[in-house]
């Protein structure tokens, strides 16, 4: 654990107005529950945050408490850019580098706000004031609970709050699956269940909101898209721009495709490569030792977790799954 947290509530208290809570670029559920939860926090301790995004995020989310209150940066850059230059608190959750949120990295970068970086990836850059971190974690909803019940006020957590933790809990760790998920992580869930959370509603809210045409795209991408490869070791997929468009994906309609490569039995790391025209972008899950993250940081530009990394490319679709074909090679030893 890194933890240089230095201030109190009655700092946040008298900075009220001026606090912005960020996070990576295309969040998930643990960037939003993350960024709601501690917004729903403050707002309880009567404290004004705004949450700014850099960009859109996935329909599946927007139930969670106050997201209609979010501001996406894309868009709203002018007043998100002063808001950011006057803040006296910028809290930056679940990325460890100002690349990870776009264009708005520069002007976190120029703000003179005390950044406070709470965060469960490896080897966070050095762009904060303050920070509590731990790869130990299983999500960065787990760390804002501790940093809430630790530095602040555990009386003034409310449901909505909980909801948002409960949130990246469970999406983090696949539903409590995952190797990342320690005794802390239940003993986390099991006090904001005492909130009032309610954890089926979150499931269905999460997992049981699909349009008909994302599931087509699932059944589509299971029965054509995985290749395996590597003696049985490699499950490859891509979609291609045009499938895109043919089953009118939206942001988030393919999180999670990239899980049901390792459902299979002998795979050890599943790759899926998605050409969204601008960029192809590559998501890697793996079981076991396989380092996604290193892998990644050594072809892709990408990082991560060792189990669950991305990448880009700017190569074409087509050269970017044959470089990845040459480059998983090298790795096969540790294909065990
Ligand atoms: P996903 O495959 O769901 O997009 O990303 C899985 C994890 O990999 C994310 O939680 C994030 O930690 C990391 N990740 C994804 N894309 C990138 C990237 O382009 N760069 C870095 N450094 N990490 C990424
Ligand atoms: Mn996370």
């Amino acid at each position: 654990m890194q933890n240089t947290i230095s201030h109190n509530l009655s700092d946040l208290k008298a900075s009220s107005g001026k606090i912005v809570i960020t996070t990576h670029h295309k969040p998930d559920g643990d960037a939003m529950g993350s960024s709601l939860g501690l917004y729903n926090y403050l707002a309880s301790a009567g404290v004004d945050s705004k949450v700014i995004t850099p960009t859109d995020y996935a329909d599946f989310l927007w139930w969670l408490p106050s997201n209609e209150n979010v501001i996406v940066y894309e868009g709203n850059e002018e007043q998100s850019n002063k808001d950011i230059l006057d803040a006296d608190y910028i809290f930056c959750l679940d990325f460890n580098a100002l690349g990870r949120i776009n264009k708005m990295g520069e002007v976190v970068d120029q703000s003179n706000a005390k950044i406070v970086l709470i965060d469960h990836h490896r080897d966070p850059q050095n762009f904060d004031n303050e920070r509590y971190c731990s790869i130990g974690a299983s999500s960065t909803c787990e760390l804002i609970y501790h940093y809430i019940t630790e530095f602040l006020d555990k009386k003034l957590l409310t449901k909505e709050v909980g909801e948002c933790i409960y949130t990246g809990l469970i999406t983090d760790t696949g539903s409590f699956k995952y190797g990342s998920t320690t005794s802390t992580t239940i003993r986390t869930a099991a006090d904001i269940m005492d909130l009032g959370v309610v954890p089926a509603k979150i499931y269905e809210q999460l997992f049981d909101q699909n349009r008909l045409e994302r599931l087509r795209l699932l059944g589509y991408y299971l029965s054509n898209k995985i290749e395996i490869i590597e003696d049985g070791k490699i499950a490859l997929a891509h979609l291609t721009n045009e499938e895109l468009k043919r089953y009118n994906v939206k942001t988030g309609d393919t999180e999670g495709f990239v899980n049901y490569g390792l459902a299979i039995k002998g795979v050890v790391m599943s790759a899926l490569v998605i050409d969204r025209e601008y960029l192809v972008k590559m998501s890697f899950r793996s079981k076991g030792d396989f380092p996604c993250n290193e892998f990644s940081a050594e072809f892709f530009g990408g990082g991560g977790h060792r189990n669950a990394a991305g990448g880009a490319s700017k190569d074409t679709l087509e050269n970017t799954l044959n470089k990845f074909k040459e480059s998983i090679k090298s790795y096969s030893n540790l294909l065990e």
